[in-house]
């Protein structure tokens, strides 16, 4: 008596990758229902199962589908929205501003089924995603009928589907509730990275996972600033930080970890955590070498990875797979390293068990369930084939097949593409609405990029507030004696500060755009020492005249922002025409004079030397209240001995501060 099963796979090159690398030719596997029934010699299995549908493999390579061990699927829309620039400037600048705008269930819905269809193509089965809106994004999948880890993200941040992190914590608390125990969907929590993450989040997501047995995904130790700056904040390396958080209780997947060392490898070893690797990722953001040779020798389960479709820039894991094993030779100088089977486990059983998805899938082995693809070896790219040394077939799947070889993929017993074609998936509709809405987020992109105000918008993104000042600036022949007139009966000082003030200024071809100015203050104490550092954005509108009263002010527009990031980022975010510097030592008083607020400011110019100037200026709501203090002004200027300076500029400025 022969058993019944649904489908029968003969005539293959079986690659079981299974413990002992077990592999048969001509060898046939058995599914019935979601699961692998048999696996083994052709003769042996077709004497014990008779199928209702019989598959001839025409002497082609059957193996695990491929495993996706880190990604971002809804990036798929964001594939070559900006490149070839620095992390920050690209996160910060671009993919940031452009998912606050765009993502939305429908956009990540959408994404999805692109990155779906991707990696059916490529003979993916199973990916490890985090993103938002992730229960659109298990929906989308699980009606692609991909297998997936379904992370949502939480972080210190607002977030397109959270305002704080106690929503998001929410969010992914009902998300893993709703799909625990799903066939194809695992859902899981996923702390964005320690950096973008408070101590309190991270405890709070490895509580979540510890609770319902779920993986937390995170990113770790990427950068080796990331490293630095976690080293002279918290006096530790990424892991022992994360593990004082509690985070390795849970069943931790660690995508990236480029810059771990030996104890830290050990510490992830005993708390059972998978790492990812992500071979094109790290090349193209120049993350540096993961010390993958490294991590199998301590016995790690190292998964590979694409990352999201925004850094690499597509879903290949054919690609990742040679280049992880090429990666690992070129770094050790040992062309040993990371052989083919080695690299080739990493993308199948030890991918699955990166994932904690080894009783499920990663292998053909009877009682897994029914993920396999074929994989054609026979065309020009890939031919000959040598029967003589069985790695021969592994190293043809890592260094010469193209993920275009697959040609079948089943998931969960159930087929997904035969012979080139997506069953579960409208590619055409797809790819025309990822036309779409590009268009969208192109127009949004070049309306931006036209105007420099924009663009300091997008990066802070929130709140506009008004306000006027009146500024005078005079030229000084004596310093000395403003010092000495300050204390006049007339003038109450209410505080006053000394800084060194640090100005560069971006000039722009289009002077109107005005310019940029990124200042900053190093606060000194009364013996000169920097006590502490601060730095701020202002954008200088282009000059206007203004007469008022009998001055002629010029009047300009000003944006304020703080400024978050290093004068590098902004110099390259905003591409500035000219660039310009200035340091100067400031003394500020903030000072009443007649009932009035004024800031008196005496300024020794040092980079260039340029000598010393006067710089007194007001708050203003009004014009009738700027004319008022504009007189106050020139009354004080008179006081401080300065009357017969020159006068340098004369202003009248609205002030733009985003909140
Ligand atoms: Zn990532």
């Amino acid at each position: 008596m022969t058993q019944k099963i649904d489908t029968l796979f003969t005539n293959a090159l079986v690659l079981t990758m299974d413990k002992k690398l077990n592999q048969y030719f001509p060898g046939a596997v058995a599914v019935k229902d979601d699961s692998i029934a048999a696996v083994g010699p052709e003769a042996d299995i077709k004497k014990e199962y008779t199928a209702k549908e019989t598959i001839d493999c025409g002497a082609n390579i059957l193996m695990p589908g491929l495993i996706n061990a880190h990604t971002h699927v809804p990036m798929t829309l964001l594939r070559g929205l900006a490149d070839d620039l620095r992390l920050d400037v690209w996160l910060m600048g671009y993919v940031l501003p452009v998912e606050r705008e765009f993502v939305s269930p429908e956009f990540v819905r959408l994404g999805t089924r692109l990155a779906c269809a991707e990696q059916i193509r490529g003979g993916i089965t199973t990916f490890n995603d985090m993103y938002y809106f992730e229960d659109d994004i298990a929906q989308a999948t699980s009606e692609a009928g991909l297998r997936a880890i379904c992370s949502q993200t939480v972080m210190k941040y607002p977030t397109p589907d959270a305002a704080a992190f106690e929503d998001s914590l929410a969010r992914a608390r009902e998300f893993i509730k709703k799909w625990k125990g799903h066939p194809l969907i695992v859902p899981a929590v996923a702390p964005h990275a320690p950096y973008s993450c408070t101590p309190e989040i991270l405890k709070a997501c490895a509580k979540l996972a510890i609770e319902f047995d779920a993986p937390l995904h995170i990113h770790i130790a990427e950068t080796s600033f990331e490293v630095e700056t976690m080293r002279n904040e918290n006096d530790m390396p990424v892991i022992p930080y994360i593990k004082k958080q509690g985070m390795l209780e849970a069943k931790v997947i660690a995508a990236h970890c480029v810059h771990i060392d030996r104890g830290e490898m050990q510490t992830l070893l005993h708390a059972k955590a998978g790492v990812a690797h992500n071979p094109s990722s790290n090349l193209k953001l120049a993350s540096g070498f993961a010390p993958v040779q490294k991590m199998l020798e301590t016995g790690l389960n190292v998964g590979i990875g694409t990352d999201g479709p925004a850094s690499n820039n597509d879903l290949d894991m054919f690609e990742e797979v040679r280049l992880a094993s090429f990666i690992a030779k070129a770094a050790s100088s040992n062309p040993t390293a990371v052989p083919a089977a080695v690299a080739l486990t990493m993308a199948t059983r030890m991918g699955a068990q990166a994932l904690h998805l080894e009783h499920l899938t990663g292998s053909l082995e009877a009682g897994k369930r029914a993920d396999l693809i074929v994989v054609h070896s026979g065309p020009l790219h890939n031919s000959p084939s040598f029967q003589r040394d069985p790695n021969s077939a592994y190293a043809q799947i890592v260094y010469a097949s193209h993920s275009t070889d697959v040609s079948d993929v089943m998931v969960n017993g159930k087929w997904l593409m035969r012979a080139h074609k997506l069953l579960t998936l409208n590619e055409e509709e797809l790819l025309a609405k990822a036309r779409e809405t590009a268009k969208r987020i192109d127009a949004f992109l070049i309306a931006r990029e036209q105007s420099v105000l924009l663009k300091l918008i997008a990066l802070g993104g929130s709140m506009e507030q008004e306000s006027f000042e009146v500024q005078a600036k005079v030229r000084l022949a004596e310093a000395d004696r403003v010092v000495r007139e300050m204390h006049r009966s007339e003038i109450r000082i209410i505080r006053n500060v000394r800084y060194r003030q640090h100005d560069t200024y971006f000039s722009f071809a289009d002077l109107d755009e005005g310019r940029l100015r990124y200042r900053e203050d190093d606060f000194l104490d009364d013996k000169g020492r920097v006590t502490n550092t601060r730095a701020r954005l202002t954008l200088i509108g282009a000059k206007r005249e203004d007469k008022m009263a009998h001055d002629v002010l010029l009047s300009r527009s000003r944006f304020l922002a703080p400024a978050t990031q290093g004068l590098r980022f902004y110099r390259e975010y905003f591409k500035p025409a000219v660039e310009t510097s200035v340091t100067k030592d400031r003394r500020r008083w903030l000072v009443k004079y007649k009932d009035t607020e004024f800031f008196v400011n005496l300024d020794e110019m040092i980079e260039p030397a340029l000598g010393h100037f006067l710089e007194i200026k007001s708050r203003t709501w009004s014009r009738k209240d700027a004319e008022h203090k504009t007189e106050l002004v020139n009354e004080l200027i008179n006081l401080l001995g300065a009357g017969n300076g020159e006068i340098v500029t004369k202003d009248y400025i609205e002030i733009v501060k985003p909140g």
